[in-house]
């Protein structure tokens, strides 16, 4: 299970980010990631709560994943098209030159974190 190991890369990355910044604690952190990435967002969420136990400001972090669909453009036509139903193939004139526009990426989008306690008064 690769997920795994981009999990704690990026728990790592958020405790530090918190950590540099003082904040208290992660509450939230939204991720985008690609269709035509290989993560399975199942699995990503199963390790992330896995990691975050592991973590000093993560504890009660929540995962929000928004997917993004994967995209391709033709070189050929200049036409884009939806890639996991088409692949590398154009469905509009059949070329094979194309690239993948967007739909691979697995980002961090935003980090909520609480950084101190309210004041009662
Ligand atoms: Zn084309």
């Amino acid at each position: 299970m690769h997920e795994l190991g981009i999990v704690m890369n990026v728990v790592e990355q958020v405790d530090k980010i918190a950590a540099d910044n003082g904040a208290q604690k992660v509450v939230g952190i939204t991720m985008e990631i690609g269709e035509v990435s290989t993560i399975v967002p199942e699995l990503f969420l199963d390790a992330f709560n896995w990691a975050k136990k592991r973590t000093s400001y993560l504890q009660e972090a929540e995962l929000e994943m928004i997917i993004i669909e994967g995209r391709t453009y033709c070189r050929a036509c200049g036409e884009t098209y939806r890639t996991t139903e088409y692949g590398k193939k154009c469905p509009h004139c059949d070329s094979p030159e194309t690239y993948l526009l967007t739909g691979d990426q697995v980002v961090i989008k935003d980090i909520s974190a609480v950084f101190e306690q309210e004041k009662t008064e």
